[in-house]
């Protein structure tokens, strides 16, 4: 799972939307009411959000068994995913699913296998957007899953016609794994972050190696570490995030304070950490109903969250737990904010009754 970044991973801004009715349809995927609402979703991918149309829309596109979707000229296949913070980008979809596709928790492309979209449809949707609609696009979100999966001759043919495209472009970011990162170069990725991809979010999910292999993330801890080093030394951004919650009670405090120490290797400009939630039709759903895994209860997931901090030792560092999957919203810049962060935990935990957690039927992905 990924998602989070820079604005802040499950924030959204209450003013900071164009209203409705002057943003080009292309860019309307977040606005609330409008075309479509985004709700934040539980991966690194946890921290993303999930594009979709409305649920009358969705009941009757379901009916037909539709599986495309298209705003202005931009055409979406299944559902689509960006972390809230890209919530004023234009999304374009480059590749279909995730390219690993294996993480227990994971459900956003258990009917979407793996595929790279073709350049010309990507061509068609970027150039057919209004003149006037290219102008005002400032970032671009490549989805789905791991766009860097692409070869860095198909990125940089993207990039290409983006920045011919979109006049006054500023950013490009993507969802990444370890794998996809590991398969490039310092240089590569160097020349694609001069081409304009600036900012990756990529889910470590945790910093425990018997708790990836549980989860079937299908990676290490030291490969997802040196992936993200390769990213940072090619001067890219990097949004990381971990779940809470995901090795069960049993391994609780283990995989957190082993997730702090992960994520202060990579030392990332932006941590967002997501609570643990149930898709259906997942393996982890499967194990939890089957007893094979046992969650934290709200607490125990607080506990977790603290040892993480406990365990933090970033640079310089904007940090989130303020998705909507999370019990309590917290977050600051660290390190300056970490006493502070951890003091309000532990007011928490030593008095739980005086804090009104967020309701189980409240959280979301
Ligand atoms: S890497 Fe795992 S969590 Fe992320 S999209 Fe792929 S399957 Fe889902």
């Amino acid at each position: 799972m990924q998602d989070s970044g820079d604005d802040t991973a499950s924030r959204r801004s209450a003013g900071g939307h164009t209203p409705a009715r002057t943003l080009p349809r292309a860019l309307l995927l977040h606005v609330p009411g409008s075309i479509s609402a985004a709700r934040t979703r539980d991966h690194k991918c946890t921290g993303s959000n999930i594009a979709e149309l409305p649920a009358r829309r969705r009941a009757r596109g379901a009916r037909r068994r539709a599986t495309h979707a298209s705003i202005g000229s931009v055409r979406y296949h299944g559902a689509v995913i960006r972390p809230p913070s890209e919530a004023d980008s234009l999304i374009v979809q480059v590749t279909y699913g995730c390219s690993n596709n294996t993480c227990d928790f994971c459900g956003t492309y258990l009917q979407k296998p793996f595929a790279v979209r073709p350049f010309d449809e990507v061509v068609e949707d970027v150039t057919g957007l209004p003149v006037t609609v290219r102008q005002r696009v400032r970032r671009v979100f490549l989805a789905d899953g791991d766009a860097v999966a692409l070869s860095t001759r198909k990125l940089d043919q993207i990039l290409d016609l983006l920045h011919r495209a979109l006049p006054n472009l500023e950013r490009v970011s993507s969802y990444a794994n370890a794998r996809n990162l590991l398969g490039k170069t310092v240089e590569e990725l160097a020349a694609l972050r001069e081409r304009g991809l600036q900012l990756l979010y990529l889910g470590l999910e945790s910093g425990d190696d018997q708790t990836l292999a549980d989860i079937h993330k299908g990676m290490t801890v030291a490969e997802q570490i040196e992936g993200c080093r390769r990213a940072s030394d090619a001067g890219m951004q990097l949004s990381v995030t971990a779940i809470l919650g995901l090795a069960g009670r049993e391994r609780s405090l283990v995989h957190a304070a082993a997730t702090g120490d992960a994520l202060s290797a990579i030392d990332p400009e932006y941590i967002g950490l997501l609570t643990l939630m149930l898709t259906p039709g997942t393996r982890m759903e499967r194990k939890v109903a089957s007893g094979e895994v046992v969650l934290p209860d709200s607490m125990g997931m607080l506990r977790e969250l603290r040892e993480i901090v406990a365990h933090l030792d970033v640079s310089d560092c904007l940090f989130r737990c303020n998705h909507a999957s999370n019990y309590l919203p917290i977050g600051g810049r660290l390190p300056g904010d970490k006493e502070a962060i951890i003091a309000s935990l532990d007011k928490v935990l030593e008095a739980p009754a005086a804090v009104r957690l967020r309701p189980e039927s409240w959280r979301l992905l």
